[in-house]
């Protein structure tokens, strides 16, 4: 980091924001040659995925995970007495992950003469920033990325205070398991979180205002988990509003209304509001250099992450489209690629999505019903985790995978997946759509035995009507 006072310097290439997509477009940039300065207004590299979302939360999950895992080793003949979290050490373990993973992305930065300086940036004008709270007070430049991400959305009339109302972040520095704690949204993070705490021992209710959680998600995958949740001890609350939260000494008392128009209320000791993140455009002064944002505050850009300005690039959550890390990194990596001469494009067939769920969701390609209104003929199959061994052996054998494919040339179009680690088994399904793989493809690759990854195989076999361990005797000639 910079540590000399009131500097102007001057920059080939400046990034605003060191998350995925904004240190990944500040390393290409670098590699390729460029004087690169990277500015953050956090104490460390890594942007809200390191430190405040993706890989916290996924360190909580874990924990719950293994926690659970243990009380259904009951199962398998382990007795496991006198279990005890300990949010201290857990919370110590965590953060040392995190402090570990971002040191290794500025040592990076480091040894790639890529120049960190922390600080708050906003346009000047075209060409210039000005700095806040650093030692560096503006910084001239000949191109500009922007990758200042996003932050949660606490809607009026709520007011997340840090103690008991709570966003993701303030959720994941918990010290203590809330004995009942209320998520209101049932999104993916909602979800995750929600579940998680059930894990440790939460009483949890999720509140949704629409008819399913994880709005937008084929239903066929909801339900498995939806079902896990209720079995777990999970109150999800459908068609229900929030319209009122009080904080008392000791909780909060909050107002919710049902289907039916009636209010009534319910005492919990936490509320975790989590019903979708903003992007961080408004203070970037871009009103100063003529850059119009589409209205919901992204920057809209081209498949080449320029602006409307030719040497002003944008990419990940402060973007429009998902607000994902692989995909702000991608982004990140194209942006750097074609300010630096390159042809490079940001072009995905597909851009995978994960659930940390219980049991996890993952999918990649068309749902089936996307694929019918692309006007495509379509045939599916499916297979359940429970006819594979290896998810017996595990004692993980909720879900399945779906294959959705072209009916006349075999095409995989999308791949479905809730099931035991469909996280991993992802990104064979996304490299297939990728490569325009065909059902036979998938079944003539050898997927080793016993692996998860068969059931994968085995749903393509269903969709072909010839698999080995499901008997449709429609199939049979
Ligand atoms: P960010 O990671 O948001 O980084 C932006 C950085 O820019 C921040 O450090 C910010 O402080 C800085 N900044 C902003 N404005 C300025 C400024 N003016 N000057 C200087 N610095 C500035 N995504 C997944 O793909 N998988 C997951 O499992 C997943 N889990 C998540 C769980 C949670 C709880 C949350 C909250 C998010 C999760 N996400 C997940 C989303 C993921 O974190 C984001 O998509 C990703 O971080 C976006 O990367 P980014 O580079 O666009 O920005």
């Amino acid at each position: 980091m910079d540590e000399m006072d009131n500097q102007e310097i001057e920059a080939e290439v400046v990034v605003i924001g060191g998350g995925p997509g904004g240190y990944a477009a500040a390393f290409r940039a670098a590699d390729l040659g460029k004087q690169v300065v990277l500015i953050d207004s956090r104490d460390h590299l890594g942007g809200v995925c390191l430190l405040e979302g993706c890989v916290p939360s996924k360190a909580m999950i874990s924990a719950a995970e293994l926690l659970n895992s243990m009380h259904d080793a009951e199962t398998m003949g382990i007795t496991c007495d006198g279990l005890h979290l300990d949010m201290k050490k857990l919370g110590g373990w965590r953060d040392n992950i995190l402090l570990q993973m971002s040191k290794g992305i500025e040592g990076l930065a480091k040894r790639r003469n890529v120049r960190w300086i922390r600080g708050k940036a906003r346009f000047a004008d075209t060409h210039r920033l000005i700095l806040q709270e650093s030692a560096v007070s503006s910084v001239q430049f000949q191109n500009v990325i922007l990758a200042t991400g996003s932050r949660p959305f606490v809607p009026t009339p709520f007011v997340a205070d840090g103690r008991q109302v709570l966003t993701s972040s303030d959720m994941l520095q918990l010290k203590e398991i809330p004995e009942t704690l209320l998520v209101v949204g049932g999104g993916y993070i909602g979800l995750e979180m929600g579940g998680c705490f059930r894990m440790m021992g939460s009483d949890v209710t999720i509140v949704e205002l629409t008819d399913q959680l994880l709005p937008g998600t084929d239903r066929d995958l909801v339900e498995v988990v939806a079902r896990k949740l209720k079995a777990d001890g999970v109150t999800v609350l459908l068609e229900t509003k929030v319209t009122a939260l009080k904080s008392r000494e000791d909780g909060v008392t909050a107002t919710l209304m049902g289907k039916d128009q009636q209010s009534r209320v319910a005492d919990f000791k936490k509320v975790l509001i989590a019903v979708g993140r903003l992007p961080n455009t408004e203070n970037l002064g871009l009103d100063r250099i003529g850059l119009q944002l589409d209205n919901m505050g992204r920057i809209p850009v081209d498949q080449q992450c320029r602006t409307q300005l030719d040497h002003v690039f944008a990419v990940g959550d402060c973007t429009t489209g998902p607000m994902l890390a692989h995909k702000a990194r991608r982004q990140g990596l194209v942006a750097a690629e074609v300010l630096c001469g390159h042809e490079a494009i940001f072009d995905p067939r597909t851009i995978p999505a994960v659930i940390f769920s219980s049991p996890e969701i993952a999918y990649s390609g068309l749902s089936e019903y996307q694929a019918q209104e692309l006007g495509r003929d379509v045939k599916t199959g499916r297979f359940w985790f429970r006819g594979n061994p290896r998810a017996q052996t595990l004692l993980q054998n909720e879900g399945f995978a779906k294959i959705i494919s072209d009916r006349e040339t075999e095409e995989i179009l999308g791949i479905r997946m809730v099931g035991p680690c469909a996280s991993e088994l992802l990104a064979e399904a996304t490299l297939a759509i990728e490569m325009g793989a065909t059902l036979e493809d998938m079944i003539a690759t050898i997927h080793a035995h016993p692996t998860l990854a068969e059931t994968m195989l085995e749903a393509a076999e269903v969709t072909r009507g010839q698999a080995v361990h499901f008997f449709d005797p429609r199939k049979r000639s």
